[in-house]
Formats: structure tokens, sequence, C-alpha cells
């Protein structure tokens, strides 16, 4: 444990210092700076080492969290990083980008502010990256077996990395022209800069994994090909089909969907040529949708120096507190005051959308009316519509699925109810040696739950292969783990 009265000395939870807002939207790097390592060993201090540490369960991962808080806690940062990864393949991107259910599940949270474990995890990968002990880990001896990989975000990274590991070649396909899924193209350098992906590209390149980009799998080759070519296919695809809106005024010239404008932004800041740019640059913005990509849309505005941006939600704004339905240890549903929320811009709750105005084909407002509840049923109140005047609107409306063509014609796919790939106990699509992991079988989510189902996937992949396993499965394709994320 480590420091039996930690929790009882420092009752305050500090978590990293964060940028001042006028100069941190003058530019597109991490809004986070790093903690100052004495005020990080009093915080890791305040973990209890719980005899059950609820913690374990509340990370899809079960990241070994107060060993690493203890490890942190006497500046043996090696043990730490070798703790951590055990776990999880990129603590670099859980670190900056996870929402922490782990959290919302400390024992501590019962009556004290929790311990800042993502923090913790962060500052473990940041000293391990400083001290080159992240390193190749490339397998003593190669199997006979070949392994695709569709799909290069955190899903498939993890099974390749895993099954590279394992000793099989493996094979990742993109059809982007870089590396990285969402991380790459959608989620904004502010979050996380793409060092973070580059330097881990290095590390399982140097392990032995092989990457083709600009493929996509379906048109360029086909599913029954690749699967005939390889011993195994992991569909690692995402969930990339966007929520629509279809309400009078869709198709002006200005109502743009979310990842449009994101992938576009992210190509920008990386030097890369972009046609047809959308910027918000002195316009005013309204983002429907008030999720993580909705903030990232608002972040990347203020950046482009938008003239406002206002964000709709249609749902009523989150309590700030626990609600008495998602007691301790689930994860509750709060409001989130993200990095992009502190630079500006309105929220509003309880609003319906309900037709794009414009004049000559150009988008110029969008008629909102209040969010009322019938037998249920969120509908616009009658009398309340009024126009805000917008220049660009970003549709952050989530994500219904995978894209089902090429897997449902070449291969049969089957889809469930929620559009998502269907997939047995041990992540294997109908059809043999094909499995499914990540967004594409689960539905859009999260970082974590890609690397979690990713590892398992592997093992999976492994088991199937060999016909035993020495690789662990954090999660099952049901887990939901304890956050119920
Ligand atoms: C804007 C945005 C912000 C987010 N922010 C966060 C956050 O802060 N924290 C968090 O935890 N989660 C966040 N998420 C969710 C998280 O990014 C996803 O849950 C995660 O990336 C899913 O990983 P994945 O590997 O399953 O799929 P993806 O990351 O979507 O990767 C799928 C890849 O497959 C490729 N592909 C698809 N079809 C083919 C094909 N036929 N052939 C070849 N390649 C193909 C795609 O080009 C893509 O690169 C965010 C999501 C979005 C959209
Ligand atoms: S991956 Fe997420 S849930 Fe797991 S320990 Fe890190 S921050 Fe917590």
């Amino acid at each position: 444990m480590a420091d039996p009265r930690g929790f009882l000395k420092v009752r305050e939870r500090q978590t990293q210092p964060r940028r001042p807002v006028p100069v941190r939207i003058m530019d597109w790097k991490e809004v986070y700076e790093a903690q100052e390592k004495g005020v990080l060993k009093e915080q890791a201090g305040r973990c209890m080492d719980c005899g059950i540490p609820f913690c374990h369960q509340g990370c899809p991962l079960g990241n070994l969290i107060p060993e690493w808080n203890d490890l942190m806690y006497r500046d043996k940062g090696r043990e730490a990083i070798e703790r951590l990864h055990a776990t999880n393949n990129f603590p670099e991107f859980t670190g900056r980008l996870c929402p922490a259910p782990c959290e919302a599940s400390c024992v501590l949270g019962i009556n004290q502010p929790a311990v800042t474990i993502k923090q913790v995890e962060v500052s473990i990968i940041d000293q391990a990256f400083d001290e080159n002990w992240v390193t190749p880990h490339a397998p003593e001896r190669l199997t006979d077996k070949t392994i695709a990989v569709v799909g290069s975000g955190p899903a498939g990274l993890a099974v390749a990395q895993q099954l590279t590991r394992a000793g099989h070649t493996v094979a990742v396909y993109e059809r982007d022209d870089k590396i990285g899924g969402l991380l790459r193209y959608g989620i904004p350098d502010f979050k996380m800069e793409k060092l973070q992906v580059d330097r881990r590209l290095d590390q399982m390149r140097a392990e032995g994994t092989r990457f083709r980009t600009g493929v996509e799998v379906g048109r360029d080759i086909s599913w029954e090909q690749l699967r005939r070519r390889y011993d195994a296919v992991v569909v690692a695809t995402g969930a990339t089909v966007p929520r629509d809106l279809p309400i009078p005024g869709r198709d002006l010239n200005g109502v743009h969907f979310a990842m449009d404008y994101l992938v576009q932004a992210n190509r920008a800041v990386a030097g890369e040529p972009v046609r047809n740019s959308i910027s918000a640059e002195g316009k005013h913005v309204i983002i429907l949708g008030g999720g993580d990509t909705g903030a990232d849309c608002l972040g990347t505005a203020h950046r482009q120096q938008a003239a406002s941006v206002t964000t709709l939600a249609i749902g009523q704004q989150p309590p700030a507190e626990r609600a008495g339905h998602q007691p301790w240890p689930m994860y509750p549903t709060l409001f989130e005051t993200a990095s992009a929320h502190e630079e500006g811009g309105e929220r509003t709750y309880l609003s319906s959308t309900v037709e794009f105005v414009g004049e000559n084909g150009q988008l110029t407002g969008v008629k909102v009316a209040e969010t009322e509840f019938v037998d249920g049923r969120r509908v616009p109140k009658a009398g309340t519509e009024r126009v805000l005047p917008a220049d660009l609107v970003f549709l952050a409306l989530g994500f219904t699925g995978p894209e089902p063509a090429g897997l449902a014609d070449q291969l049969q796919t089957e889809f469930d109810e929620r559009s998502n790939v269907v997939r047995d106990g041990y992540y294997m699509t109908g059809t043999p040696g094909v499995f499914a992991a990540g967004d594409a079988g689960r539905g859009q989510s999260l970082i974590v739950w890609a690397i979690a189902e990713g590892r398992a996937c592997a093992a999976a992949v492994d088991q199937w292969l060999m016909g035993s396993t020495r690789l662990p499965a954090p999660v099952a394709p049901t887990d939901r783990a304890i956050s119920l994320l």
C-alpha cells in the first residue's frame, strides 16, 4: 500500500494542470501539462489498496491500479510501466482520452473525491517513453500462422500487437493513408497529439507487425480473397456510419457530418492538403449533439476562430452529482465540462432541431423548438419554434454501426438489430476464422473497450489457430463491466 494514511492526509484531488484558454486556443497542442512529480506522488498515495479494488472492475482492461499507484508513490516508474503494460497495450491513449470509469468505482469516491487514477496512468507511460523504457517485444519463435486485421483503430492495433507477440505473422489493412483509425483522423491533436500514435507504431513495426495503408477491403481486395489468403481475419473496421437528421433543409450548403469536418481539420493540422476545406473562421456554428464528437468539433471551431459556437442537445442537462438510480460504483451520467467547453460556446439542452433554414441553397439558420415528452417520446413543443442564425452546422449525433457493404455480400456476415457485426462468445462471426472486435461488434464505444476487446479477440484467435493460448482475455463480447458503459 502506497501510504496507509495518504487518503486521510491529502483530501484534495488534484488533476493535471491545463494550459490557459487564451494561449491554448491559438494552437493545436495538447491542453494538458505534465503534473509536478511531488503532487503526483501525493495523489498516488491517496490509493487505499482496497481488499476488493472496485476500480479493477470499473476498468474494462482490469488495469492493476493499486499496484501501480503504489509503485509510483515509491518512485518505481520502471516497475509501474511493466504492471501497466501487463493489462493495457496503449496507456498513452487511455491515460489521455479515457473517461475513467475506474474513478467512478474508486472506493474512496464513496465519501471523498476519487483517486486521480487516469492521471497516474498517463504519467507512468509518459515517463516510460521519456526514459526509453518502451522497447519492442519481438516474439522469440514464429508460428506458421498468418492473420489479417482489417482496420487500424485501437481495437485493430491491440489485436495486431497481441498476435504478433504470440509469434504469428500479422498484417493490418487500413483504407486511410495513415494508420490509427479515429485516433488519427477523428480525435483532434488538442486532446492527443499524433506523436503518441506514431511512436507506438514504431514499436509495433519493430516487433514485426506489417501495415498496409490505402487498401479498402471489400473494394481493393475482397473479403473472400483475404479469408483465403490468411489463416484468420479480424474485422476491426469501427462503427463509422454517422446518424443523419433527415429534416427539411438537410441538403443546404453548410450542413455537414461532424466527421467530415474533424477528418479535414486533423489532416490540415498534420500539414496534409485538404480539398473543399470546411472552416469555421468567422462563422456562426451550431453543433447538434452533446457527446465527445460534438466537444471535438467545439474545440476545433474555437481554434479556427469561429464567431460563435452553440451546442444543441435534445436531452435534459445531466445532473452535477450522481443520480439516485446510478449509485456507486456505477458509472454515472454527469454534466461534464470537457476542455473544449472551458474554451467558450453555449450549451442548450432540451432543444429539438426541426428545420435547416437557408437562402439560395446556403444555410442561414436552424429552426429549433423546445423538447417535450409525449408518451415517453421526445417531440418538439408546438409554438416554441425560433430560428438561430447559423453559417455551419455539424451533425454529431452518434453512429449507427459499421458499414455493411462487402461484409454482408462477400462474407454473408450477419448484423444484429443495432447493426453491429454478430459474433459468438469467442469473437467469431458466422464465417469460421473471421472474428470481429471493437466498435464494429460493440457499436460506437470507447478506446478502453476497443483495446480490451482487441486483447480478448487476439486470445480467441490464438486459441482457435493453435488449440490453446497464453494470451489474456480481459472481456467477453457481452461484458459491460460494473460501469455499465
Ligand atoms: C470524434 C470522436 C471522438 C472520440 N473521442 C473519444 C475519447 O475522447 N475517448 C474515448 O474513449 N473514445 C472516444 N471516441 C470513441 C473511440 O474513438 C472509438 O470507440 C474507438 O476508436 C473504436 O476503435 P476501433 O478500433 O473499433 O475503430 P476505429 O477507431 O473507428 O477504426 C476503424 C478503422 O477501420 C478502417 N476501415 C473501415 N473499413 C475498412 C475497410 N473495409 N478496409 C480497410 N480499413 C477499413 C477505418 O478507416 C478506421 O481507420 C471518439 C469517437 C469519435 C468519433
Ligand atoms: S484505462 Fe480508463 S478505466 Fe482503465 S485505469 Fe485507465 S483511465 Fe481507468
